[in-house]
């Protein structure tokens, strides 16, 4: 997961959604918590794409601003335990429904 990022950052995107880090963020801190089936990093980014879908962007044009905007989230308490509920919601419906190949082996084949 750690590569997508950077190869984000070397495209110099114009708009950078700090939602995007703090979703990360909160995923990597409870991964051990959220009892997620698997780990790998399909798992991790649909979980990621059905959170961030369910919670506000919040857009920035300057990624230096980031560090910023994500501590303010932090402090927020009511708005930190939100997105912990719709991070653990999203993983527990990933880890019902994995899509990943890990965890769905003889998929490709049984089209066959
Ligand atoms: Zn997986």
């Amino acid at each position: 997961m750690k590569h997508i990022y950077q190869q984000l950052e070397r495209e110099k995107m114009a708009l950078y959604n700090v939602m995007e880090e703090i979703v990360r963020d909160v995923l990597l801190q409870y991964k051990d918590q959220l009892q997620l089936t698997c780990q790998c990093e399909r798992c991790f980014n649909d979980i990621m794409a059905i959170a961030l879908n369910e919670l506000p962007p919040r857009y920035i044009a300057n990624e230096e601003y980031g560090p910023y905007v994500r501590a303010a989230h932090v402090a927020d308490r009511q708005g930190a335990t939100n997105i912990i509920l719709i991070v653990t919601k999203a993983a527990t419906f990933v880890s019902n429904n994995p899509r990943c190949p890990v965890m769905n082996p003889v998929t490709s084949k049984t089209t066959v």
